[in-house]
């Protein structure tokens, strides 16, 4: 690695055109070329940028994949998401670490290497994965670790290991109209121009497409609504940024159907009239830049990117790629947009929502991969055609991350309405205990519930189904949970930023057997009160696993507890005291009293 020449601070900066909104992307090669971004490169680039030293620096420390400590030349963090941890991810770190004679997060005396973890890689299916310098490896066995090691002492970069250390496999196990409808490039946007931009977005409301992330917003009330916000000025931009543990599935969208995603993408901004999009993709997805870049330079070659796009006079839209840095609530759309625009990835007050108040202010719609591979298949084929698959309150189809203790991890798309017990059979998971159901945010199912639908009006999903088999030590999953929540909250709400600490301290203390039930008390206390008061979905779901597995899996936290009786470990009222003064409260909301009952 060196700083010289083209890898100048100012020269990055030139590179990305002095704009202080690209601040993340420039941050992203500093770390590529200095492995670390010292004060005096902070300094270095306030002055290029014209930004305060602190905004700078703020940014910098907000990025997980962003360190502002050395760290070794060769910094390998592998994902502590359950399912790596399942396949024995924690037993391949030590290996690792004993190798190099290191502690965790530690940098050997030489500068050579660090090992740390990660949250999840997206690469579940093909587990226990690490990051090299950024640089995914999955498929970890100890034959592997052992190569790495050599390669790390050999000093060699990483992008030029042996090619198999570094491909990324696909498992596309179940396709249906996401994965197999064939599409000429420019056919959805030629039947959106023939429909006119007033009955397209009238076809995706018709459509019934709800938005694929999570939420299930409906997509044609946000086009309509960015639509008619006033001003000339409006913005697409594409959430690639999967970062729930256990999915990936617009990973391999992204992989196999790339030209949809930019396809929905170019008919939403003739929809609602936008001249530019992004793609915000996640961090952990760095060999998908390349393909995507060049897909842009296709489209543009083909006149579907560009002006004048398929001979419209004016329908100008052209497509940016963002890479993220390591942060899971760059998710939310809003925090999504603040990272965009090169600040800390902190959710924003709603409202106003991003459709008036989006990018740079303007109107913005955010959509889900899938919700955008989707929605060029509505404008080819028609709502009608899209309304035929599904169910009621649920159209099209659903696209699922498997993972866990099944025999054939991978993508699976299924119409809306399959059940998780026909998922199970497909992935070959045999005697399953629970599943998680979109990510730690979503919903653990026991058995009794596995006749139950993936569909908006029973089961959502984002997307992930981690499969847990009857051997598996539930409390460790959720003790895993509670510690990636902790993690990934942005700090900037006092119930999250606390809330998640403290579920974590007390899922571990109950996990090491050291746990009372006034600890279980008080998870489910916490829980409510972060569902209730957080600023952002982060924190209102981060009890969700917490809440679930209290209630379908209480034998096993009244199994791990040395006494039913046992005292309490400490008195949280009493460590709230603090913040109380801190924030002039007193009153009983500010309280942890004990229940009475
Ligand atoms: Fe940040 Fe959590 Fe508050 Fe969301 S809920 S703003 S992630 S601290």
């Amino acid at each position: 690695m060196t700083d010289a020449g083209e890898n100048r601070i100012d020269q990055i900066v030139a590179r990305h055109r002095g704009d202080g909104s690209r601040l993340v992307q420039i941050l992203r090669e500093v770390m590529a070329v200095r492995g670390w971004i010292p004060p005096s490169t902070l300094t270095e680039l306030a002055q290029a940028l014209g930004l305060p030293y602190a905004h700078i620096a703020g940014v910098a420390s907000f990025y997980s994949f962003f360190a502002t400590e050395p760290r070794g030349r060769f910094r390998v963090l592998f994902s502590d998401n359950i399912t790596d941890e399942m396949a024995g991810s924690r037993e391949l770190r030590v290996r690792m670490l004993d190798a190099f004679h290191l502690q965790l997060n530690e940098v050997s005396h030489d500068g050579l290497v660090s090992v740390g973890t990660t949250s999840c890689t997206g690469l579940c299916d093909q587990g226990p994965a690490l990051l090299v310098n950024g640089v995914p490896i999955a498929r970890l066995t100890p034959a592997r670790i052992g190569a790495i090691c050599s390669l790390i002492r050999g000093g060699s970069p990483v992008e030029l290991w042996p090619e198999n250390l570094r491909r990324i496999d696909s498992h596309v196990r179940r396709g249906d109209m996401l994965f197999e409808t064939p599409l000429a490039p420019g056919d959805a946007i030629a039947a959106a121009a023939a429909r006119g931009a007033a009955a397209t977005l009238e076809e995706v409301s018709a459509s019934g497409l709800r938005g694929r992330g999570g939420a299930g917003f409906s997509t044609g009330s946000k086009w309509k609504a960015c639509a008619a916000a006033p001003g000339p000025e409006r913005y697409v931009v594409c959430n690639a940024d999967e970062g729930e543990p256990g999915t990936f599935k617009d990973r391999e969208l992204l992989v196999h159907r790339a030209d949809l995603v930019i396809e929905g993408m170019t008919v939403a901004a003739l929809a609602i009239g936008a001249c530019q999009g992004f793609i915000y993709l996640r961090g952990e997805y760095p060999f998908l830049i390349a393909p995507l870049e060049q897909l842009f330079a296709e489209r543009r070659s083909k006149n579907l990117l560009g002006r004048d796009i398929r001979g419209i006079r004016g329908f100008d839209f052209d497509i940016e790629l963002h890479v993220g840095a390591g942060a899971y609530v760059c998710g939310e759309e809003s925090a999504l947009i603040e990272s965009l625009e090169g600040r800390r990835g902190i959710p924003r007050n709603r409202p106003p929502y991003p459709v008036t108040h989006g990018y740079k202010n303007k109107p913005t719609i955010v959509n889900n991969v899938e919700s955008l591979a989707a929605a060029a298949l509505v404008a080819r084929h028609g709502a009608a055609w899209f309304r035929s698959v599904g169910t009621a309150k649920s159209s099209g189809t659903k696209v699922l991350s498997v993972s866990g203790d099944v025999a054939r991890p991978g993508t699976y798309e299924y119409p809306f309405g399959v059940s998780v017990q026909q998922v199970l059979g497909d992935a070959g998971a045999a005697e399953a205990q629970a599943v998680q159901v979109g990510g730690p945010s979503g919903m653990l199912l026991a058995p009794h519930e596995f006749g139950r639908r993936i569909a908006f009006e029973d089961v959502p999903s984002a997307g992930a189904f981690m499969v847990f088999g009857a051997s598996r030590d539930m409390l460790a999953a959720i003790d895993n949970f509670t510690r990636f929540f902790a993690h990934e909250a942005c700090g900037f709400c006092t119930p999250c930023r606390v809330g998640t600490t403290l579920n974590a301290q007390m899922m571990a203390r109950i996990v090491a057997g050291k746990g009372s039930r006034r600890d279980m008390k008080d998870l489910g206390r916490v829980s409510a009160l972060m569902k209730a008061t957080s600023h952002c979905g982060l924190g209102t779901t981060a009890g969700n696993p917490v809440v679930d597995a209290l209630s379908k899996f209480r034998p096993a936290f009244e199994a791990r507890l040395p006494s039913l009786a046992v005292l309490p470990t400490f008195d949280l009222d009493e460590a709230l005291a603090p913040a109380r003064e801190a924030t002039a409260r007193d009153d009983a909301e500010a309280h942890f009293l004990e229940d009475p009952q």
